[in-house]
């Protein structure tokens, strides 16, 4: 399972779009399981590894992922090129996630971006790498119209992502 962890608010319909995008994407069950604040201490533009670290434990089972759902700015990822915005941030080792809609302009219309950014980040914590189809989520981030693919996998990545899940459960 997906548990979905709110850091803040979101519209439900959103919500209800989002988890079911997931569900369709990796054929997991997808569920907003809890909401909780972001830590004190820390500040926008967050850094996102810090502050998935400070995150409360969740109680999961050993095949559930973890994915925290904030609006606010993570700290752009330093390039050679220069900088980059962070859409999200994965755990592979603890399988947790965080994923922002703070560079999505009216989220509640574009809730296939958000999916996809999540998409990214769920993939790695299943321990996808990224992958060359534009299309795909696994597409990696900092090419510049990986903006404008889609909220899903591409054959490849969906089944190795189905290899991952299964040999998690057995
Ligand atoms: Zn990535
Ligand atoms: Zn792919």
């Amino acid at each position: 399972m997906i548990r979905v962890i709110t850091l803040d608010e979101f519209d439900p319909l959103l919500l209800k779009e989002f988890t079911k995008n997931l569900f369709t994407a990796f054929g997991v069950g997808s569920e907003i399981t809890d909401s909780v604040t972001t830590p004190h201490g820390q500040q926008e533009p967050y850094d996102a590894q810090k502050l998935l670290e400070s995150l409360p434990k969740v109680t999961a089972f050993r095949d559930d992922k973890v994915l925290f759902l904030t609006s606010r700015k993570l700290l752009p990822r330093k390039l050679t090129s220069g900088e980059a915005p962070t859409y999200g941030l994965s755990n592979y080792a603890t399988g947790r996630s965080i994923v922002t809609s703070a560079h999505i302009k009216s989220v509640n219309e574009n809730v296939a971006l958000l999916s996809r950014f999540a998409m990214q980040e769920i993939g790695h914590a299943y321990g996808l790498h990224h992958c060359l189809d534009a299309r795909c989520a696994m597409y990696p981030q900092w090419v510049p119209h990986y903006l404008e693919g889609e909220a899903s996998l591409c054959t490849y990545c969906r089944e190795s992502s189905e290899r991952k899940i299964r040999d998690l459960k057995s």
